[in-house]
């Protein structure tokens, strides 16, 4: 029998079932179908060959960066490849005089801070896992200091991507502005692999501050600790990292590390500024803004490695969670709504889990108002975390906020995206059949064209 384009392999493609199986599951307890094979590039052209290939045969692609992603974006639904880009590791310039870096996209945001390091400079964008600065554009991630650096799209200046014919633009400038035409580079930013191939990225870096310090404060109530945080925000207190764990995450932390924390809603905050005289200011000022909302016990950190100590812990979290649960799975919502709506909402997660017979502790960034839900699961109240994830949107859509603060659509929240966005779901369905006309690229996950 004469072999079918699509029987011809990609170039350089792995099909053997161990490796492809390993694609089939995620965080999401969803399941995915087992994809026709993995392709890893090692640069544009690599790129570029397998857009073409696929694009021949028919087979769509899967972008690929460090599979930390939590709603399911990665799951094949057909016959896919996925197209792995972690290996275009290269970080091909740093200017330090103008605060840029030119990535390749499979760099991971430690890999880069480290080597902007020894120029007193850093990149500010932190999801916790060590993802790579493609998959992290491709999510739109951000993170604890976005309050103060915004997220990726913020600190991406432009991007180079392959498009479904194979051809490789360059998307924006590396300038700290501009005005000229649609923006594309922010289009492909949060587009979760169903775009196009990012294969190359300018991003900002931006310098050490001089003193940085941290403090750990508790509250007697969720309401007490928010409105605590919105005085911060509203202050204009210096703050980088400004974050928020229940007292169901404490008592988690507490049981993990033997953290001592009183068994109370809780701040974790860090602050810049230009001298040690001038951080103990800020510290004594956010402190001050804490006491006049009943702070019960507070714990300043300044030393480098007291401070590591400290955001260690808050960094433990979900460990601990996971910890107290063995055995289950975890949802993990992360809607974001306006400053004052958040008490509402943490309150709302609490009631609901209680009326849902499920677990659920509430953690995240505040400064952002972005705060998580995580329920653990097993097989028998998978259907009930899945319900209280759909009241946390409910919620959220029905004041204002959004389904996904940082984590994006994927395949898990697809549901929630026509209550969201309404009529401009046309739209978003227009762009994606202009620029992916054959559904090539991750088909199934955010809409469907
Ligand atoms: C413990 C933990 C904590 C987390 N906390 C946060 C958080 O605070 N904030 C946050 O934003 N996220 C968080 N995440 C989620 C995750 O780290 C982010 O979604 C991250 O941006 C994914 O990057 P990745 O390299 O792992 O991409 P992947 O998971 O490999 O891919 C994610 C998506 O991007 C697409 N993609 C990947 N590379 C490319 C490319 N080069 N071109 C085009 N598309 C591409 C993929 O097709 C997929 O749709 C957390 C995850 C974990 C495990």
């Amino acid at each position: 029998m004469t072999p079918t384009p699509a029987d011809v392999l990609a170039p350089g493609i792995d099909t053997r079932l161990s490796v492809r199986e390993g694609f089939t599951r995620d965080e999401t307890g969803l399941r995915g179908r087992v994809p026709r094979g993995v392709v890893r590039a090692r640069s544009t052209a690599d790129v570029v060959a397998c857009v073409r290939w696929a694009a021949a045969v028919g087979v769509p692609v899967i972008p690929v960066g460090a599979r930390t992603s939590l709603e399911g974006h990665l799951l094949p639904l057909g016959d896919e490849v996925m197209l792995d880009v972690s290996a275009m590791s290269e970080i091909i310039r740093v200017d330090q005089s103008d605060f840029v870096a030119v990535v390749q996209p499979g760099v991971t945001r430690r890999q880069l801070s480290a080597a902007v390091s020894p120029y007193g400079l850093h990149f500010p964008v932190d999801p916790g896992a060590d993802a790579t600065l493609g998959g992290m554009a491709a999510t739109n991630a951000s993170g604890t200091t976005s309050v103060r650096y915004g997220g990726m799209r913020r600190n991406v200046l432009s991007l180079t991507v392959v498009t479904a014919d194979g051809t490789v633009h360059r998307l924006g400038r590396q300038v700290a502005k501009t005005s000229s035409g649609y923006d594309l580079k922010d289009l492909f930013i949060g587009s979760g692999g169903t775009l196009g191939v990012i294969t190359e990225l300018t991003v900002r870096l931006h310098p050490v501050p001089d003193s940085q310090g941290s403090v750990r404060l508790s509250f007697p109530d969720v309401e007490a600790a928010v409105d605590a945080a919105t005085d911060l925000i509203g202050t204009a207190a210096p703050v980088s990292r400004l974050e928020f764990v229940d007292a169901a995450a404490t008592s988690a932390l507490n049981g993990f590390c033997g953290g001592g924390l009183p068994p109370s809603p809780a701040l974790f905050v860090d602050v810049e500024a230009t001298s040690s005289a001038a951080l103990v200011d800020v510290l004594d000022g956010v402190e001050a803004i804490a006491r006049d909302h009943g702070l019960l016990d507070g714990c300043r950190a300044q030393s480098a490695a007291d401070r590591t100590a400290l955001w260690d812990m808050r960094h433990r979290l979900f460990p601990a969670i996971k910890a107290a649960h063995p055995g289950h799975g975890f949802l993990v919502t992360d809607t974001a709504v306006a400053y004052s709506r958040i008490a509402e909402a943490v309150a709302r997660a609490h009631r609901v889990a209680d009326e849902l017979g499920v677990h659920v502790t509430t953690a995240g960034h505040i400064g952002d108002g972005n705060v998580h839900a995580v329920v653990p699961y097993s097989g028998a109240t998978f259907d009930r975390a899945r319900r209280f994830s759909d009241r946390m949107v409910e919620h959220a859509l029905s004041v204002g906020g959004t389904a996904t603060g940082e984590h994006g659509i994927g395949l898990a929240k697809k549901r929630y995206l026509a209550d969201e966005h309404g009529s401009a779901c046309v739209l978003m369905a227009a762009v994606k059949t202009a620029l992916d006309p054959q559904n090539l690229f991750n088909p199934g996950k955010v809409l469907d064209p």
